[in-house]
């Protein structure tokens, strides 16, 4: 078991409706020594990839990129969400379906944030349907420029967002995978 696999069976919490809780270290309270490995573990898996910036999606995600940004040494771009963005010309907009808050969002970047030669490497706190993946990989298309891999803590395996995007042919990395869970015994399965 890897150290962010131990922390899940230590202090995650199964929620009904597919919802691990993980509040105590990475969606409230951050434990930045967890955050730190997340982050070397990734500069790891993507070893002798170009990357010129990482990207992620607000809020969760902006712990992990920061600090994976800061071993790169490059800058982190976060996705802002909003329920409708008035002006499109100056920004790239997609969608993405929240699986937390059962809600559509739009999600954009301003334009002059992502250049055409820019090698991204994407990284988000889940990984469940995809569905913020798939916004952050339309994002970077729109800009022209190259989404060098995809980095998630801890993917849904149940869900189908990693199937998906694997046979689409991208490199994803995810930290922990959870096969399973059951919110009324609390046990959590992992890969
Ligand atoms: P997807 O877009 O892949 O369906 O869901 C990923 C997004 O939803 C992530 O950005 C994450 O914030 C949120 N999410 C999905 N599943 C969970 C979960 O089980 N627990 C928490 N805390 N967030 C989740």
């Amino acid at each position: 078991m890897n150290f962010l696999e131990e922390k899940i069976l230590a202090e995650g919490c199964v929620k009904q409706g597919n919802v691990l809780k993980v509040d105590n270290f990475l969606n409230h309270q951050i434990d930045i020594d967890i955050m730190r490995q997340i982050a070397y573990e990734f500069k790891r898996r993507f070893k002798g990839e170009a990357v010129t910036k990482i990207l992620t999606i607000e809020s969760s995600g902006i712990a992990i990129a920061v600090l994976l940004a800061d071993l790169y040494d490059v800058p982190v771009v976060f996705a802002k969400k909003s329920k409708t963005v008035n002006s499109t010309d100056d920004k790239y907009v997609s969608r993405a379906y929240s699986f937390t808050h059962k809600t559509m969002n739009e999600v954009f970047v301003s334009k002059p944030y992502i250049q055409k030669d820019d090698k991204i490497l994407i990284v988000d706190d889940f990984l469940a349907d995809g569905q913020a993946m798939s916004a952050l990989i339309d994002i970077v298309h729109q800009a022209g420029a190259t989404v060098t891999g995809l980095g998630v803590a801890i993917e849904k395996g149940q869900q189908d967002g990693g199937k998906i995007l694997r046979s689409q042919g991208y490199h994803l990395e995810s930290i922990a995978v959870i096969d399973d869970m059951n919110w009324e015994t609390g046990e959590i399965k992992l890969r």
